[in-house]
């Protein structure tokens, strides 16, 4: 730390991405991200862009919006585009969190993290039965609500009766629903926009849509919403989503029917690992994300399997020291990559070689 941080910062803990490292190939299963790289329009609208890069691209984001518009039943002025849905996450913490948050003890750490960097008074709502939300201690909580739906690191999802029941039962105060992977056979709450003003349902480009690296999330919400989240980007960085992202984003929605195949693979091989774990003695939440929360067999440490499975060539995501201490997120892979996933632990398990 140097002397000219802010005192405010000084107990800051930043957040910790899935780690990237390049000593070696690895098999990724540790970042949830696409299997698949992007469909061939993407690749061909990137290309033909990549001369203009001279020019700052449309802070307006004009053309992506009429698109997601279109795609999503909405108006222009209901969509925000942003570098990646952490940063519509940033921008409600830092700007719509009048009264506090409250979000799930168990979620996406950058929520904590967003709380601390802007000041915001936390509250973590504790998990129910099996890592689930209790949607009973969700209402009227006074405060703006985050909630992940599927949920972060667990996958769980809730049905959308129970998200409009909690987004009614927090009238008067901002729910943000994050949608970060609701592709993968959840039910979005956009259907929602039209009856309720407190309702921003964030979304991204990273999962789904294999753009993870482009960095592209959008928000929907009412009008006026949105509008406050665009003077925050404005007041922060108005080129912030490149004109190669924006082109991204647009030629992946026009190509629409190759992601849903994707995600119909990643969602079939999700619960054709979580058997083949189980037939290992592995136990999974009953995930509806592109990635599984398992607990080893009995006996067996998550944090050694974790490190194990890193020597032996395959990523995969722990979280020390807290409720998911004893679970590793496994991110769906392409049927290869599960296979050569379930290979290693078998050898893992077995305390055999490497195959
Ligand atoms: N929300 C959740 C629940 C996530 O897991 C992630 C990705 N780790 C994000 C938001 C952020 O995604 P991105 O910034 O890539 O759009």
């Amino acid at each position: 730390m140097s002397s000219f941080l802010d005192s405010r910062l000084e107990a800051l803990e930043a957040y910790v991405p899935g780690e990237q490292p390049d000593d070696r190939e690895y098999i990724k299963l540790n970042a949830n991200e696409s299997p698949y790289p992007p469909s061939p329009g993407v690749l061909r609208a990137v290309s033909a862009l990549a001369g203009r890069m001279n020019l700052y691209p449309d802070a307006a984001c004009r053309g992506l919006k009429a698109a997601l518009a279109r795609r999503y039943g909405v108006g222009p002025e209901n969509v925000m585009v942003t570098a990646g849905s952490d940063d519509i996450l940033n921008f409600c913490f830092l700007g719509l969190c009048r009264h506090g948050v409250a979000y799930p003890a168990v979620s996406y750490g950058f929520y904590e993290v967003f709380s601390q960097l802007h000041g915001v008074d936390r509250r973590e709502i504790p998990m129910g039965p099996g890592l689930t939300i209790d949607i009973a201690a969700w209402e009227g909580l006074g405060r703006t609500v985050v909630l992940a739906n599927p949920n972060a690191q667990t996958g769980i999802a809730l049905p959308l009766a129970d998200i409009e029941r909690i987004v009614a039962a927090n009238a008067g105060e901002l729910v943000v629903v994050d949608e970060a992977y609701v592709d993968f056979g959840a039910e979005s709450a956009a259907k929602l926009l039209g009856k309720y003003e407190n309702l921003l349902v964030v979304r991204t480009f990273s999962k789904s849509r294999s753009l993870a690296g482009a960095r592209l999330g959008f928000a929907l919400g009412e009008a006026g919403l949105i509008a406050d989240l665009e003077r925050i980007k404005y007041s922060t960085n108005p080129y912030s989503v490149s004109m190669l992202s924006l082109a991204a984003g647009e030629a992946a929605l026009a190509e629409d029917s190759y992601y849903a195949e994707k995600c119909a693979i990643i969602a079939e091989e999700r619960e054709k690992l979580k058997l083949e774990l189980e037939k290992l003695g592995f136990s999974s939440t009953p995930s509806m994300a592109n990635f599984l929360l398992s607990r080893p067999p009995e006996g067996v440490g998550a944090e050694e399997l974790f490190l194990e499975l890193r020597r032996r060539g395959i990523l995969l995501r722990y979280f020390a020291g807290g409720a998911l201490a004893d679970y590793l997120r496994i991110t769906v892979g392409s049927p290869e990559q599960n296979e050569a996933l379930l290979r290693e632990l078998r050898g893992a398990l077995e305390g055999g070689k490497r195959t």
